[in-house]
């Protein structure tokens, strides 16, 4: 039976989710507080550049991949939209130890690790082997209808470090190995060796980047949407939610333009703790309040969006990555230090080779209390401090570029910053957390938030209920649709692509 569904937010997530709904005949709305859709999938322009603000970066895209089967069921993929990243040289890590660059391929990874550390050769390819074994074991990723749900678990269960100690491998080994825990922003010790597969696996077998923005693929799922009779309702933000007196289900949601929208159904595509902080603590069960107000989050990230002078030898089909005193112990918002500094750089225009006029964007971590000082209610654009502060905090990482990269200061021309207040402006997540709450095994897996909630017609989707990344959040829409239409007739139709 036809059902209505009214969504919150209009990530990949939720867009995700109301395609695979509406495909089942039901009637969707989605309501986004921004003045675009997409959430992370936004771009911005300065400096008459297209900037992206979270989606630099695509595996498991190649035919017959994980993410190309999943955009071409959702009726959205075009090849032209995406650009194959340099396959030798895909993500550039620098590191304590050194420098090592990830390419394309188990096999290449395998030979040139070996080479670094000869005497290790069993170890790396049992490392990539269980890589490999665990990532296939995920039905949702290598798509599948039946499963062994006993693989994928021993890989849930068990810690990226305690894995990689078993190996006995040396420090400088076990650095490079975990050197991509920058990329998701979770710790060795934290986090599930069969989510650290995944993205592991998804770059490996191929990596990509937009060619014309993230925006486009918001474009492309918001046009799919309303092809099949859907509908996103732009500038709604979410302001409340009404529950039934019997406390089970949510009986309406209101936006702050005094709208009000009844469904059957609600999905909530935004931060949890945002959701249920709407449907008020009096409305919760106590053991849930308190498990998400323990709820840590991940690191909020502060960004720099640059005009370069000269590219610099600098290659925009390579991600480059630095952590210059090592992988941080800690990437949580509440225990990440200023000296543990780790930031990203990637190209926001991949297939522009122009060699003056180069743009780049950095995001760096950024320590938990540091723009604790402002609130965007007071905050203005032209506060000297507020700036002065984003300018120092990229003094050190302007200094390291400088070493990689010789001239890389004198080379900038242009450049703004953003903080995590402006995350908190234009995708609000606690404290600006980069990647919402921390994916440690307490917050994955079997012991994720969602996509059921205590609410009998109120479903939870996004990064928050699996793990980050358009993948990953695309997934995660994926599931939460599942639950409503069953995931098994998606799960074969995917399979058989
Ligand atoms: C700096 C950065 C770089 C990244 N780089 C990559 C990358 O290269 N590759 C990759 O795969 N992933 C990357 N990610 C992660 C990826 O972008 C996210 O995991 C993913 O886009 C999250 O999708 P989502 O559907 O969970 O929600 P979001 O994209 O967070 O969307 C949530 C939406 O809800 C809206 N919303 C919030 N509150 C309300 C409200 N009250 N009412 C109405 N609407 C509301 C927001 O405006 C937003 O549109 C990056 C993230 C960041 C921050």
């Amino acid at each position: 039976m036809s059902k209505t569904i009214t969504i919150i937010g209009s990530g990949i997530s939720s867009l995700t989710t109301a395609i695979l709904t509406l495909k089942e005949g039901h009637k969707v709305t989605i309501l986004e507080q921004h003045s675009v859709p997409g959430g992370f999938l936004h771009c911005f322009k300065r400096f008459g550049v297209r900037f992206e603000t979270g989606a630099h970066y695509i595996g498991a895209l190649d035919e017959g991949l994980p993410f190309h089967k999943l955009l071409n069921y959702l009726g959205v993929y075009h090849e032209d939209d995406y650009i194959a990243l340099d396959p030798e040289n895909t993500d550039e890590y620098n590191i304590e130890n050194g420098i090592y660059s990830y390419c394309k391929g188990y096999e290449k990874n395998i030979s040139k690790i070996t080479e670094m550390f000869p005497e290790f050769g069993d170890e790396i390819s049992t490392y990539f082997g269980e890589i490999k074994n665990s990532a296939v074991s995920f039905p949702t990723y290598y798509f599948k209808e039946e499963s062994d749900q006993s693989v994928m678990l021993k890989y849930l269960k068990m810690s990226l470090h305690d894995f990689l100690i078993s190996l006995k491998i040396p420090k400088e080994l076990y650095d490079l190995l975990i050197a991509p825990c920058i990329l998701h922003g979770v710790s060795p010790k934290d986090l599930s060796f069969g989510i650290h597969s995944i993205l592991i696996d998804s770059i490996l077998v191929s990596a990509h980047g937009f060619r014309h923005g993230g925006q486009l693929l918001a474009k492309r799922l918001v046009d799919r949407i309303e092809e099949l009779g859907g509908e996103v309702l732009l500038r709604k933000e979410v302001v409340d939610l009404e529950v039934t007196d019997d406390g089970k289900d949510i009986k309406a949601i209101n936006c702050k333009d005094g709208s009000r929208y009844e469904s059957d159904l609600f999905i909530s595509g935004i931060h949890p703790k945002h959701v249920f902080d709407m449907v008020g603590k009096e409305n919760l069960k106590k053991s849930f309040s308190s498990r998400l107000g323990k709820m840590k989050e991940s690191s909020a990230f502060i960004g720099a969006y640059i005009i370069l002078k000269d590219s610099l030898g600098i290659n925009p089909l390579r991600n480059y990555y630095f952590a210059p005193k090592g992988v941080p112990p800690y990437f949580h918002a509440e225990e990440i230090r200023r000296e543990d500094q780790f930031f990203f750089m990637t190209s926001p225009q991949r297939d522009i080779q122009r060699r003056d006029k180069f743009p780049i964007t950095i995001h760096a971590s950024c320590a938990g209390e540091t723009f604790s000082g402002w609130d965007l209610e007071t905050l203005k654009r032209n506060d000297k401090e507020y700036n002065a502060l984003k300018e120092e905090l990229f003094v050190p990482i302007f200094d390291q570029l400088d070493k990689r990269f010789p001239g890389f200061k004198d080379n900038i021309e242009k450049v703004c910053y953003s903080s995590p207040l402006t995350n908190i402006r234009y995708n609000p997540t606690p404290n600006g957390s980069a990647y919402g709450i921390y994916h440690s095994f307490e917050n994955t897996g079997a012991r994720a938030i969602g996509p059921r909630s205590h609410f009998h017609n109120m479903y939870l989707t996004g990064q928050n209920t699996l793990f980050p990344g358009l993948l990953g959040a695309s997934v995660s829409g994926l599931r939460t649709a599942g639950h409503i239409v069953g995931i098994k007739r998606i799960l074969r139709e995917l399979e058989q692509l």
